[in-house]
C-alpha cells in the first residue's frame, strides 16, 4: 500500500480537492485502485449540522455518511466507491478518545494529543487500508497549515511517515503563489513559509503545486525548489481552469504531476488512458446547442451550496451536445418580483433540497410556473415535497395545504415526518440517510428513463410524503412514480400531462458521474432541449 498526503498552504479553497480527486484519475487510468479520503479538522462530527454557509453542499455516500463535498470530487473522479471510513474529523476522534477514556482503555495514562489523538489518527488510515479494496490512498487534510486544529493531523502523518517506511509515502503541498500587481509578479514568499511551517512539524513536501493566476516561470520554479528543498522538476503550476473542472487531471498531466508521483512512490506503471476522459472534456467545452436552467434556492450565491446538482448538469448537458447556461435565482426574488419575471425565457426549472422555512413559497410559486407554463420541472429532495405542496393547493384546492416542517398546524399537512422521525430529538445524523431501494411505477416517465424497475438512489431528509393525500393527489393527476419497496414511501412524483415534471425524494445528483449522467438529469435536459426548440 502507498500513501499520498495533501495539505494546503496560505490560504483555503486551493483547490487541493480537486488535485487530490485529479490524481486519482491519473493514478486510477495508470491502473491502480485508488482510495481518496478527507481529513477535516473541525469538531463537527461530521458536517451534516453545519449551513451550506459554512460549509457549502454536504455530499451523502451510499452507507448513509454525511460528508464534505470533496468527496463529491472524489466519487466523480474516480470509479471508487466511499464509506463513512473516508472523512474523519477532529470531532469524531475525539470522540472515540474520550469514549476509550471512560471505558478505561488507557487505564493508568494521561490522555494526551500525542500519543492518543495521533494514534487514533494513524489507526483509521490502517483500518481504510485493511478493509477498503486498494493499492493507494490518496488523504486531503482540510484547513491551511499553520491553524492549529489542524496539527494533530500533520504529527499524525509525520508518525505514519516513520512507521511505513518514507519509500511508500508521498507528501504534496498545494499553496498559493499570489500575483502582486503593483509590482507586477507572482510571489513566493508566502509558499516557503507555509513550506517552513510544515518543515517545523518535521513533515518535508517532495512536490509542491503552486496555485497561479499566471504562468509560473522556470526563474519562480528555481527559487521556490532552492527554499523550499526540492527538485525543479516537484515544483508544479495548477492555474485557474479556463472552462471546467474537469480540465484539472489533463492540466496536471502537462505538468508531469502522475510521472512524478509514481517515481517518487517507485512505481512502474503504463502511462494512463485519457482517451475518454478528454472526450468528455472536449464535450463540456465545444457543444453545439445551449439552454438557459434556473435554479432556484436559498444559497445561489454560494458556489459550493448546490455543487453536485451543478455537476449532474454538466454531466447531463455533455450527453446531448449542449451547454447549460445556469441561471441562479434567488427564491426570495421570485416571491418579490412575480414568477414570470424571472421564469419566462427559461428551458427548464430546478429546485434543489433544502431545510427551513425560508425561501419556502417562492419556490412553490417557482414549481406553479413550470406547471402551468410547461416548462421542464425537476425538483429534488425539498423541490418533491413543494411540488406536492404546489399541487395539492392549487390543483386540488387545499389552500392551506404544507409541510409540517414549515407550519406544523397546516390543515392539510401533504407532506409531513416520516415516522421513524417522530422519537428523533438529536438533530446529527439522524435523517433518513443514505441509499434506499425505489420501485417504479409501471408506465411511468421515470421508469423509461431509468429503463429499469427499480433503483438505488441516496437519501436525506425527515419529511415524507402523506399518504393520506396519495388517492387525492393521484386522482387529479399527480401520479407517484416510485415508491419504496413495501409502497409506504413515495419516492417521485410526476405530472403525465406534463413535458416534463419529475421530482424526487431523493438526491440523484449524488449518483451523476462524468461520462455517465444521471437518467433523470439527463431526461431533464432533453425536454429543456425540446422546450427551447419550441418556444
Ligand atoms: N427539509 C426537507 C426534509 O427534511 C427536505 C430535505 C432536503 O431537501 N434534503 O425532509
Amino acid at each position: 500500500m502507498k500513501y499520498i498526503f495533501v495539505t494546503g498552504g496560505v490560504v483555503s479553497s486551493l483547490g487541493k480537492g480537486l488535485a487530490a480527486a485529479s490524481l486519482g484519475t491519473l493514478l486510477e487510468r495508470r491502473g491502480l485502485k485508488v482510495i481518496l479520503q478527507k481529513f477535516d479538522p473541525y469538531l463537527n462530527v461530521d458536517p451534516g449540522t453545519m449551513s451550506p454557509f459554512q460549509h457549502g453542499e454536504v455530499y451523502v455516500l451510499d452507507d448513509g455518511a454525511e460528508t464534505d463535498l470533496d468527496l463529491g470530487h472524489y466519487e466523480r473522479f474516480t470509479t471508487g466507491a466511499l464509506s463513512k471510513l473516508n472523512n474523519l474529523t477532529s470531532g469524531q476522534v475525539y470522540e472515540s478518545v474520550i469514549r476509550k477514556e471512560r471505558r478505561g482503555d488507557y487505564l493508568g495514562a494521561t490522555v494526551q494529543v500525542i500519543p492518543h489523538v495521533t494514534d487514533e489518527i494513524k489507526n483509521r488510515i490502517h483500518k481504510v487500508a485493511n478493509e477498503m479494496d486498494g493499492d493507494i490512498i490518496i488523504t486531503e487534510i482540510g484547513g491551511t497549515t499553520g491553524d492549529i486544529e489542524g496539527l494533530p493531523f500533520l504529527e499524525a502523518m509525520r508518525q505514519f511517515n516513520d512507521e511505513v517506511g518514507s519509500e511508500n509515502v508521498l507528501f504534496i503541498h498545494a499553496t498559493l503563489v499570489p500575483f502582486i500587481r503593483a509590482a507586477g509578479e507572482l510571489k513566493t514568499k508566502p509558499t516557503q513559509q507555509s513550506v517552513a511551517k510544515l518543515r517545523e512539524i518535521g513533515i518535508q513536501p517532495q512536490i509542491i503545486l503552486c496555485r497561479a493566476e499566471q504562468e509560473v516561470d522556470d526563474d519562480l520554479r528555481s527559487k521556490i525548489s532552492m527554499f523550499c528543498n526540492l527538485p525543479k522538476t516537484h515544483v508544479m503550476q495548477f492555474l485557474d481552469l479556463e472552462h471546467t473542472i474537469y480540465e484539472a487531471p489533463l492540466e496536471l498531466r502537462k505538468e508531469g504531476f502522475d510521472q512524478v508521483v509514481c517515481d517518487a512512490l517507485g512505481l512502474d506503471l503504463p502511462e494512463p488512458d485519457l482517451t475518454e476522459w478528454t472526450s468528455f472534456v472536449e464535450r463540456v467545452i465545444h457543444p453545439s446547442k445551449e439552454v438557459r436552467i434556473a435554479v432556484v434556492g436559498k444559497y445561489i450565491e454560494l458556489q459550493d451550496a448546490y455543487k453536485s446538482i451543478y455537476e449532474a448538469l454538466t454531466h447531463a448537458g455533455a450527453d446531448s451536445d449542449c451547454r447549460i447556461n445556469i441561471v441562479r435565482l434567488d427564491s426570495q426574488d421570485i416571491l418579490d418580483d412575480g414568477a414570470a419575471a424571472h421564469l419566462s425565457d427559461l428551458h427548464g426549472i430546478l429546485i434543489p433540497g433544502g431545510f427551513g422555512e425560508r425561501g419556502v413559497e417562492g419556490k412553490v410559486a417557482a414549481a406553479q410556473y413550470a406547471r402551468e407554463n410547461k416548462i421542464p420541472y425537476f425538483g429534488l429532495c425539498l423541490g418533491m415535497q413543494i411540488a406536492t405542496i404546489e399541487f395539492a393547493r392549487n390543483v386540488c384546492g387545499l389552500k392551506k395545504a404544507n409541510s409540517t416542517e414549515f407550519d406544523p398546524d397546516s390543515p392539510h399537512p401533504v407532506i409531513c415526518l416520516l415516522e421513524e422521525q417522530k422519537d428523533v430529538d438529536e438533530k446529527g445524523a439522524s435523517m433518513r440517510l443514505g441509499t434506499w431501494e425505489t420501485m417504479l411505477t409501471e408506465g411511468s416517465r421515470s421508469r423509461e428513463l431509468y429503463g429499469s424497475d427499480q433503483v438505488n438512489e441516496r437519501h436525506r431528509h425527515r419529511y415524507e410524503f402523506n399518504q393520506n393525500y396519495r388517492e387525492q393527489l393521484e386522482a387529479a393527476g399527480l401520479k407517484v412514480a416510485g415508491t419504496s419497496p413495501d409502497g409506504t414511501l413515495t419516492e417521485i412524483v410526476e405530472i403525465p400531462e406534463h413535458p416534463f415534471f419529475i421530482a424526487s425524494q431523493f438526491h440523484p445528483e449524488f449518483r451523476s458521474r462524468p461520462n455517465h449522467p444521471h437518467p433523470l438529469f439527463a431526461g431533464f435536459v432533453k425536454a429543456a432541449l425540446e422546450c427551447k426548440n419550441k418556444s
